[in-house]
């Protein structure tokens, strides 16, 4: 390929980048990935980088597997695309769509395809209304979700999310949106025990929905644990008074499984691994591994009755996309009959737990706590009051960058988080190699904020 100069060029001169403005921009330049293994990506420089994130936490099964080109160069020989409109189908889709029922929980049977997580919660929106419409209760439009989550960058998901820069300058939400608190202890715990917290913020539904009316509310859309939020693990009460609420006021749960899903809690659905039933369950990422742009809803048999046979003016020219959903049914393929999933939930996510957990001795981590291959560390200057991380995140990122350590920094959106989530595949000695240069970007990060003076800002 061209030399790196010229790529970064005529990248700053043609290419707009999602998210742009994501910290200080490094003297050397955007990075140019190339190739990646594994676990571990390849810069245009020749670096090799290890990836704590799969990629933007979707490449589950890893890079560079030959079965999943495979699979989608057969499909593309065979039929590259046809749609699913109306009254046709095609076996990619038939065979995709049986799969996922087999594997998500009670009777989420049936899924509608889209190509994306953003499109899938869009999707999501237009059923619970259409739903509660059929119903003969076509006022229950409110749908309640949480604050700082992310559910997508469409109109709809991006107003489902709860990022207050997103809404700010979108003009977001749409109407009918009602956004409660998240249930992060370390960060506004308080006093509070963790389970007395869980609890209290589990009832910030229930408030919310006498509040707006019972009669009103439609659905609840929440994340197993929330993701580009801040990776908040939720205290072991949120989720049993939350299913007791939904369960009360008889509203639909929608479980956004974007990150949660297919192994990352190691359990196949995040909903499992917290015992949550819900209604509808989004998924995205991890269905392919990232490997094909796919995404899609997963329903239950009473709102599956909704809609078939009735008019339900929704769909994407690419929802069950043939090569997509082939290659997505090779990625499941893979992950059960390597028992990657298993392997997960006994061995690599006990492993991570115990060692990322060391983390918590460094001066400037609070919280640093682990759910399945998702791990979360709280930053600060000062433990004990708990006090806010005042240095840029983006100086924290740039500072992990160069010690060749690809984690995402969420501290624009929560403040003060680091956290990960790798490909279900690493290893052992992949997690000690991720831990250590943890350590060491906290370390330079430390070395850092002391010098500008920023530990005693904060
Ligand atoms: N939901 C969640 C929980 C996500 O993390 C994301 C993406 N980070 C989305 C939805 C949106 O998915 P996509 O980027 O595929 O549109």
């Amino acid at each position: 390929h061209m030399p790196t100069s010229e790529l970064q060029r005529l990248d700053a001169a043609h290419h707009l980048h999602p998210f742009t403005a994501h910290g200080p921009l490094s003297e050397k330049g955007v990075r140019v990935i190339t190739g990646a293994e594994g676990t571990w990506l390849r810069d245009s420089e020749g670096r090799r980088i290890l990836d704590g994130m799969a990629g933007l936490w979707c490449v589950n099964i890893g890079y560079g597997r030959a079965e999943l080109a495979e699979a989608a160069y057969r499909q593309m020989k065979e039929l590259p695309y046809y749609n699913t409109f109306f009254q046709t189908t095609h076996v990619p889709a038939i065979a995709l769509a049986t799969r996922i029922a087999e594997l998500a929980p009670g009777d989420l049977n049936h899924v509608f395809f889209a190509s994306s997580g953003s499109e899938a919660n869009d999707t999501n929106l237009r059923l619970v209304r259409h739903y509660w419409a059929r119903k003969g209760q076509p006022e229950r439009q409110v749908i309640i979700a949480r604050k700082n989550a992310y559910h997508g960058s469409s109109m709809g998901s991006a107003s489902l999310g709860g990022m207050a820069a997103m809404h700010a300058q979108g003009g977001l939400p749409i109407p009918g949106i009602h956004h409660i608190d998240q249930p992060d202890w370390w960060g506004e715990g308080g006093e509070m025990t963790p389970e007395e917290f869980g609890r209290a913020r589990a009832r910030q539904l229930e408030e919310a929905i006498r509040e707006i009316g019972p009669d009103k509310v439609g659905a609840f859309i929440a994340e197993p644990v929330q993701g580009a939020g801040g990776v908040i693990i939720p205290p072991e009460s949120y989720w049993p008074e939350i299913m007791r609420i939904v369960q009360e006021y008889g509203i639909l749960l929608i479980a956004d499984e974007v990150i949660c899903g297919f192994g990352r809690t190691g359990e196949w659905f995040g909903a499992q691994s917290y015992g949550i039933t819900p209604d509808i369950m989004t998924i995205a990422k991890g269905l392919s591994s990232g490997y094909q742009p796919i995404g899609g809803s997963i329903v239950s048999d009473e709102i599956a009755a909704t809609i078939a046979g009735d008019e339900f003016f929704h769909g994407y020219t690419y929802s069950g996309h043939p090569v997509a959903c082939a290659v997505a049914l090779e990625n499941l393929r893979l992950l059960d009959e390597e028992g990657i999933v298993t392997r997960v939930r006994e061995s690599t996510a006990p492993y991570l737990a115990e060692k990322w957990a060391t983390l918590a001795d460094h001066p400037l981590v609070g919280e640093a706590a682990t759910r399945g291959l998702l791990g979360t560390m709280a930053l600060t200057p000062d433990k004990a009051r708990r006090a806010k991380f005042a240095a840029d995140p983006g100086t924290v990122g740039l500072i992990c960058r160069e010690h060749c350590f690809a984690v995402d920094l969420v501290m624009r959106h929560v403040g003060d988080r680091m956290v990960i989530s790798p490909p279900l595949v690493i290893t052992e000695a992949e997690i000690d190699e991720l831990v250590t240069r943890a350590r060491r970007a906290l370390d330079a990060t430390l070395e850092s904020v002391e010098s500008q003076g920023l530990m005693r800002a904060a």
